[in-house]
């Protein structure tokens, strides 16, 4: 029996994540989804914000649906003892090496976008970001010369690290539309030339897979000209946050988008991952029944899809998704001053579609 780590955390995470387990349990009765605190929620037990608990239990998981950690009345606090701490233990203690996030532009939604309609119509992509190298993980140093302030960061990749990633974007390309964009800065950066003259050694193991290359700076003003050409980006951890956000934001509406981080590590044969909404726990409208739930039902289907190899069942939930949206049910963030659904009855809407 597939066991799920859930961990809700703080805001709207617990709101939207129950929504998403409700989805997971019309579609399969064999899931063993156990909750855990993290976050605000632990520190509120008395407990750091990854207890030893809570990272056993994704240590003993197949994969861990996560809902989002931070709260205003953190802000200030020293890190260890803040929410967000959690995340980036979970992300290094389970190397989640691989941040995957889809943007899709759902029919009806188009006006949500900053950009014209017609330009976001049919957006489909999927950034795949490095999370765990380059420059946020190398050497750091300030130090006073000459009577001068001086910082450096160090942005440092071995081509394994690089390898891995490349192969999880052109897996994921060979899955979707067969179109892998490599972004890099390689007129400039060693790190860049390296990262191209790997992605060029994997790309004939993937015939079947369109590939090309863009200079990051290029890649950002190219996905707000022509977003829907895009399939599959992968780039590195620092180019991969700026324009993963980037590409978030284009549609206009962070409460749809889902994501994943998948780990090195899993058992045999499995390919262990946290999923997760990308925004966060919305303290502006906790506790009042509106929050978006697609944003976390989308990575409940990832979920199913990356960690449980069951692409039947994701496609059931993504078609489901796009269903409730074409019919015109929208929730308040999306609804644009229209009627709107609350968080439970719109989950509700997609259960009756599937
Ligand atoms: P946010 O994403 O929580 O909210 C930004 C705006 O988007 C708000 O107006 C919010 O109401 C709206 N929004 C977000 N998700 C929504 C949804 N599902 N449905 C409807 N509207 C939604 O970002 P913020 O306000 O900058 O951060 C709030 C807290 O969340 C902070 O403590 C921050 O550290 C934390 N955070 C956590 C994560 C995470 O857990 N991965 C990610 C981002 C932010």
């Amino acid at each position: 029996m597939p066991i799920i780590a859930v961990l809700p955390g703080d805001g709207i995470g617990p709101e939207v994540t129950r929504e998403a387990l409700r989805v997971l349990a019309a579609l399969r009765a064999d899931l063993e989804c156990v909750e855990a605190p993290v976050g605000g929620a632990a520190l509120e037990l008395g407990l750091p914000p990854l207890p030893d608990e809570t990272r056993a239990l994704c240590a003993r998981s197949d994969a861990i649906l996560f809902g989002s950690v931070g709260l205003p009345k953190y802000d200030g606090a020293p890190m260890a003892q803040r929410p967000e701490a959690a995340l980036f233990a979970l992300r290094s203690g389970f190397e989640l090496y691989a941040n995957l996030r889809p943007v899709r532009v759902f029919p009806g939604l188009e006006a949500a976008s900053s950009l014209r309609p017609e330009l976001v119509r049919g957006l489909d992509l999927v950034v795949v970001r490095e999370l765990t190298g380059g420059i946020y993980f190398g050497a750091k140093e300030t130090r006073i010369e000459n009577g001068v302030e001086v910082a450096s960061d160090t942005m440092l990749y071995r081509a394994p690290e690089i390898e891995r990633i490349v192969r999880t974007g052109f897996e994921l390309a060979r899955r979707r539309r067969k179109h892998l964009t490599s972004v890099d800065k390689e007129n400039v950066l060693d790190t860049s030339r390296l990262w191209r003259r790997v992605v060029l050694r994997i790309a004939p193991e993937y015939p079947d897979v369109r590939l090309d290359h863009l200079l990051v700076d290029n890649a950002a003003m190219q996905l707000v000209r022509r977003p829907a050409d895009f399939d599959v980006i992968v780039t590195e951890n620092m180019f991969g946050d700026i324009l993963s956000d980037e590409a978030a934001i284009v549609t206009g509406s962070i409460g749809t988008l889902p994501s994943a981080s998948l780990g090195a590590k899993g058992k045999p044969g499995r390919q262990f991952g946290m999923y997760e909404p990308i925004g966060g726990t919305a303290p502006d409208i906790m506790g009042k029944g509106v929050a978006n739930p697609t944003a976390s039902i989308l990575s409940a289907a990832m979920l199913l899809r990356l960690s449980l190899d069951d692409d039947a069942n994701a496609g059931r939930i993504e078609r489901a998704v796009e269903a409730v949206y074409a019919s015109g049910k929208r929730t308040a963030d999306v609804a644009a001053g229209q009627p709107s659904l609350s968080t439970t009855a719109f989950a509700d809407a997609v259960i009756a579609e599937m």
